[in-house]
């Protein structure tokens, strides 16, 4: 594992006793369970919540009422490390819908509906995490301490040591107490920080007194308000998956419309500070009448509601440079526990995923002995695409507030850049659309902007006029 000899395939003999625990059950947690099964005798997953045996909201995770859409490439990191796992999720009904063809989409002017250059998952966040959560927790190296909820670590400065517990009731595998509170020191060798975007270990490591990351921070204070509906009909299942407004810094409405895995449709409104969407009935849906086309506010009109409107306010850009020397050994951070976006972005799940990976690869590179200042580069580095292009986008939102708002020196030629990139991304189905799609969905570098044919293109290339109107049929429709 982390700091300590390894066999030669990169492999940690079993049989020694190490014990890694990660904090947190959700996508982060268990996917970097899943990775340290390989390298540790015992993985203990501490999780605050009870643990659901099916596809459920849970209090710790309340953002799975929101929509959760599944990039290109989350999709091939969770194949990497969970092999047939979006055939599963495709098996149990997780719509797959091809950008740009099967989505009404506007993003400054509308998108022309050509063949697909990748795919986008938009089945619940519940049913996700129960498929990720069932294949890892197979595992006999992995356990669960459920209830329990991580409030410090031990060690010292140089070395954290293990996790301070307080067990609420019942426990799995451990043969805790079954009601009452008790605390408890979890000892490891190593400990993950998967507690999602609230993680609260910046705070323990300072009481063991090393050094707490420096916090990056951009928050637009964008608010989602997100329902259930059962469609009504029209174009939305038969000649388009799902309808999507993407917000800019003139028009800072978003959300729209995509399908569930039981054929409901889940709808996301979100506004900037002020302009928070309500979630009562009448407010709701008055709200979509304020995105740049009545498309959604008249299909609301004729679908049914199926459940309460939910708000989410919480959506800060927040980074934790734990990247950075000074750090105790036997400490990382995943997930949005290190990095957080604006889910707006629809990132943080494929992060996580790639996230695992990079610490696959990490501890079993045979060339360099894992330090945890090296794993936690490279789960750092796992994030910055996502960060450069969420950070940056909202840098430029009006209202943004964080210490990482200002820009920096190469924003303004590169920003004059991206938006001759956006202008023509929606009418260009060739090179600009392609090319910056897939660096939106991770699975390109941003570097591949400014190769050579793609900066002509942005530079030279005429801005082929996106449709005026919503094009409500797929322009491949028929062939
Ligand atoms: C409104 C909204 C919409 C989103 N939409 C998308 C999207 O479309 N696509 C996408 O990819 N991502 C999206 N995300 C982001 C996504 O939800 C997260 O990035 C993803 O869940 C990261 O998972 P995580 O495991 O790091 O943290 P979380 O899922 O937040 O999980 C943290 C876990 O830690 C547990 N925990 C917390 N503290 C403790 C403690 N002290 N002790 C023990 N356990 C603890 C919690 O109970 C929870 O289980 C969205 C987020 C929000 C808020």
């Amino acid at each position: 594992m982390v700091d300590h000899a390894r066999d030669e395939g990169g492999r940690r003999p079993h049989g020694d006793g190490r014990h890694a625990v990660v904090i947190g059950g959700s996508l982060a947690g268990l996917l970097a369970a899943h990775v340290l099964a390989g390298h540790a005798d015992r993985v203990t997953v501490v999780e605050r919540d009870r643990i659901p045996d099916g596809p459920e909201p849970r209090p710790g995770v309340p953002q799975s009422r929101h929509a959760h859409v599944l990039l290109e490439s989350g999709q091939l990191a969770l194949d990497s490390l969970l092999p047939g796992f979006t055939a599963e999720l495709r098996a149990a009904g997780a719509p797959r819908v091809g950008m740009p063809e099967d989505m009404v989409a506007w993003s400054g002017g509308w998108i022309r509906r050509t063949a697909p250059t990748t795919h986008i998952h938009t089945g619940s966040r519940d049913q996700l995490e129960h498929l990720v959560r069932r294949r890892v927790l197979a595992d006999p190296v992995i356990r669960t301490v459920e209830s329990a909820e991580a409030v410090g670590l031990a060690g010292d400065a140089l070395r954290v040591r293990g996790v301070l517990l307080r067990e609420r009731g019942g426990t799995n595998g451990t043969g805790g107490g079954t009601s009452g509170h008790r605390q408890r020191t979890l000892a490891a060798d190593l400990v993950v920080d998967a507690s999602g975007r609230g993680s609260r270990a910046p705070r323990w490591l300072a009481a063991l007194g090393a050094e707490p990351p420096q916090e990056e921070t951009i928050d637009t204070g964008q608010a989602y308000a997100s329902r259930v509906y059962r469609n009504a009909g029209g174009h939305l299942g038969t000649e388009a998956l799902a309808y999507w407004f993407y917000p800019n810094p003139s028009q800072t409405y978003a959300g729209g419309v995509l399908p569930l895995e039981d054929g409901s449709h889940l709808v996301a409104l979100a506004g900037l500070r002020g302009q928070e969407p309500p979630t009562d009935d009448a407010g709701f849906t008055a709200f979509a009448a304020r995105l740049p086309h009545p498309l959604l506010h008249e299909w609301l009109r004729t679908a049914e509601p199926r459940t309460p409107a939910y708000g989410f306010r919480s959506t800060a850009n927040l980074r934790r440079r734990y990247d950075r020397p000074g750090r105790p050994a036997g400490f990382l951070a995943t997930g949005d526990a290190l990095c957080t976006f604006n889910p707006i972005y629809g990132q943080g799940m494929s992060v996580a995923a790639m996230s695992a990976v990079a610490l696959r690869d990490a501890l079993a590179c045979p060339r360099r002995r894992p330090t945890t200042l090296r794993v936690q580069r490279a789960l750092f580095d796992a994030s910055r695409q996502a960060w450069d292009i969420s950070a940056g986008a909202d840098r430029a939102m009006p209202g943004a507030v964080g210490n990482a708002v200002a820009s920096r020196a190469a924003d303004g030629p590169v920003g004059w850049y991206l938006d001759r990139v956006q202008r023509r991304y929606g009418g260009d189905p060739s090179l600009v659309g392609p090319v910056f799609r897939s660096v939106l969905t991770l699975t390109t570098p941003l570097s591949a902007l400014f190769a050579p044919r793609v900066a002509r293109a942005v530079l030279f290339g005429p801005v082929v006029r996106p449709p005026a109107a919503p094009p409500m049929r797929a322009e491949t429709a028929g062939c």
